[in-house]
C-alpha cells in the first residue's frame, strides 16, 4: 500500500503518519499550509517524492529546507491537485475547510481511492463529489469517526437497507448552556473539547454544534438517505461513534475509544483489521453511557445546517463557506461566539442559492458567503 497525504502537519495528518510508521505505508507525497518546519521534519522521515505547500513564500522556504534532498517541491491549489493525481493506493485528505474539494475531484478523476477526513468538501462539493466517485468507479472510505462507525456498521449489512442513522455527537464543552451564559465565551474555552484532541477549527465546529451540522449533511452524502433519516442523539462520553437501525428495529452500533488512529488506520487497510496503538475500550472503566437530545435554539448552526440541506443546491455551500470566515474571524477574536450561529444562520437567508450547482457556481457561492460575512463584522 501506498499513499499521498494532503495536510500532514494537522491532527489528522500527524496520526495518519502515526498509521504508516506502524504498518510501513509508503508515503508518496506530503503536503501541509504553512508549518514548513514540521513538513520538513516528516519528509525527512518519510522520503516522499513530494510535497507542496500552499504559496510561492513557504515554497521557497520549503526548497531551501530540502535543498540536500531530491524531493520534488510543488506549491498551491495546482501542486495539491497534481499530488492528488499521482496512482496510489489511497489519497487521504486531510486538509481544512473547502480547500479540499478540487483535490478530491482530482483524485476521484484520476481513478485514485479517497481517505477522506475532510467533510467540508462533501458539504459543499454535494452530488458533484459523490457522482464524480460512482462515475470514475473509485471508493471513499470515511475518515471521520462517527461516518467510520456508520461504514463499519455496515459492513456487515448484507445488502439490507438501513432505516435510520444515529449520528452520536459528544455535545461539546457548552453542552447543557443557554445562549445568555455563552456571551461572553472565549476562545480560549471554546478550544476545550472534552473528550478529543484536534485542530482548532473543529474543535470550536463541535463547540457550535457546526460540527454535528456538516456531519449530518456528510451522513446524508456518503450513505444516500434522507435528512430525516438522520437522528442526532448527544452521548457525552463519545464511545459509541454512531449506529444505524435496520427496518426490522435492530440498531448496529460500532464502540471504542475516541482516538483517531482506529477511523484513520481502517481507511487505509480496509477491509483488513490490523493492530493499532490505541488504548483499548474497558466498558467498566466508563461506567454508564447517556443519551439527550441536541439544543438546537442555543446551538444555531446546527439548525442552519439541517435548513441547509433540505433547500440543496449551493446552500449547504453557502453555511459551510459562512462558517469557515466566521470561525476564522472568532479565533482572531474579531467577532464573539454566539455571532458564529447567528450570521450561518441569516447567510441562508440572505444569500441565493442556486439549484444544481456546477463547481464555478459553488466557488461563488463561497466568494459570496465570505464577501457576506465580512460586511456583518465590518472588517
Ligand atoms: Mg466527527
Amino acid at each position: 500500500m501506498d499513499i499521498v497525504l494532503l495536510g500532514s502537519t494537522g491532527s489528522i495528518g500527524t496520526q495518519t503518519l502515526d498509521v504508516c510508521r506502524a504498518h510501513k505505508i509508503k508515503v508518496r507525497a506530503l503536503s501541509a499550509n504553512r508549518n514548513t518546519k514540521l513538513l520538513e521534519t516528516q519528509a525527512r522521515e518519510f522520503r516522499p517524492e513530494y510535497v507542496c505547500v500552499c504559496d510561492e513564500k513557504c515554497c521557497s522556504d520549503m526548497k531551501a529546507r530540502l535543498a540536500d534532498t531530491d524531493i520534488k517541491v510543488l506549491c498551491g491549489m495546482d501542486g495539491l491537485c497534481e499530488l492528488a493525481r499521482l496512482k496510489c493506493g489511497r489519497v487521504v485528505n486531510a486538509v481544512v475547510g473547502m480547500v479540499g474539494l478540487l483535490p478530491t475531484v482530482a483524485a476521484a478523476r484520476a481513478g485514485n481511492d479517497i481517505a477522506l477526513a475532510n467533510k467540508e468538501t462533501l458539504v459543499a462539493g454535494g452530488d458533484l463529489v459523490t457522482d464524480c466517485v460512482r462515475e470514475n468507479g473509485v471508493r471513499l472510505f470515511p475518515i471521520d469517526s462517527e461516518h467510520s462507525a456508520i461504514f463499519q456498521c455496515l459492513m456487515g449489512a448484507m445488502g439490507n437497507k438501513l432505516s435510520k442513522i444515529i449520528l452520536t455527537a459528544s455535545g461539546g464543552p457548552f453542552f447543557g448552556k443557554r445562549r445568555e451564559e455563552l456571551k461572553n465565551v472565549t476562545v480560549e474555552q471554546a478550544l476545550k473539547h472534552p473528550n478529543w484532541s484536534m485542530g482548532a477549527k473543529i474543535t470550536v465546529d463541535s463547540a457550535t454544534l457546526m460540527n454535528k451540522g456538516l456531519e449530518l449533511i456528510e451522513a446524508v452524502r456518503l450513505f444516500d438517505v434522507s435528512p430525516e433519516q438522520v437522528e442526532i442523539v448527544v452521548h457525552r462520553q463519545s464511545i459509541i461513534h454512531s449506529a444505524v437501525e435496520f427496518e426490522d428495529g435492530a440498531v448496529i452500533a460500532q464502540l471504542g475509544t475516541a482516538d483517531m488512529r482506529i477511523p484513520i488506520q481502517l481507511a487505509l487497510t480496509y477491509p483488513e483489521r490490523l493492530p493499532c496503538p490505541a488504548k483499548k475500550l474497558s466498558l467498566f472503566d466508563v461506567g454508564a453511557l447517556t443519551f439527550d437530545r441536541a439544543d438546537e435554539t442555543t446551538f444555531r448552526c446546527l439548525s442552519a445546517a439541517k435548513r441547509a440541506v433540505s433547500v440543496g443546491g449551493t446552500a449547504p455551500c453557502v453555511v459551510n463557506s459562512t462558517n469557515e470566515a466566521a470561525v476564522a474571524l472568532f479565533l482572531e477574536r474579531k467577532i464573539g461566539f454566539l455571532d458564529i450561529g447567528d450570521i450561518v444562520s441569516e447567510s441562508l437567508d440572505k444569500i441565493q442559492v442556486v439549484q444544481n450547482p456546477t463547481i464555478d457556481d459553488i466557488m461563488s457561492a463561497k466568494v459570496m458567503a465570505e464577501k457576506f460575512v465580512a460586511a456583518h463584522a465590518g472588517v
